[in-house]
């Protein structure tokens, strides 16, 4: 599935009903989405990831969609590389390093 084509099915299917929750709460919904998926990376299944990925992905398309942009206009500063120094892979210096979850795993690291 195409991003575009993503933010058409989830406009069809919860359009209303996100425009009417607003952009506030769909925020916070997203939220707890990535706390769920950062849970799910440190102590779930494949198909746990895989669900809370798809949540997140959708919650996404419906903040775009209230926002009135296009995931594929939003992505493109990614489609050369780095969208920092340019290069594929990337030739910044590495991020600061992240504490390690207590799990001892890693903790994810933020894109700048
Ligand atoms: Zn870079």
């Amino acid at each position: 599935m195409e991003l575009a084509e993503l933010q058409e099915v989830i406009a069809a299917t919860f359009g209303e009903r996100d425009a009417a929750r607003g952009r506030a709460p769909t925020v916070a919904w997203l939220a707890e989405e990535m706390g769920e998926l950062a849970q799910a990376v440190r102590k779930g299944s494949a198909a746990q990831q895989l669900h809370e990925l798809g949540d997140v992905l959708a919650w996404v398309a419906s903040l775009a969609n209230q926002l009135g942009l296009s995931l594929d206009d939003a992505v493109a500063r990614y489609a050369r590389g780095c969208p920092t120094c340019g290069h594929l892979p990337c030739a910044c210096p590495p991020p600061r390093p992240v504490p390690s979850g207590p799990d001892g795993t890693d903790s994810p690291q933020m894109l700048s």
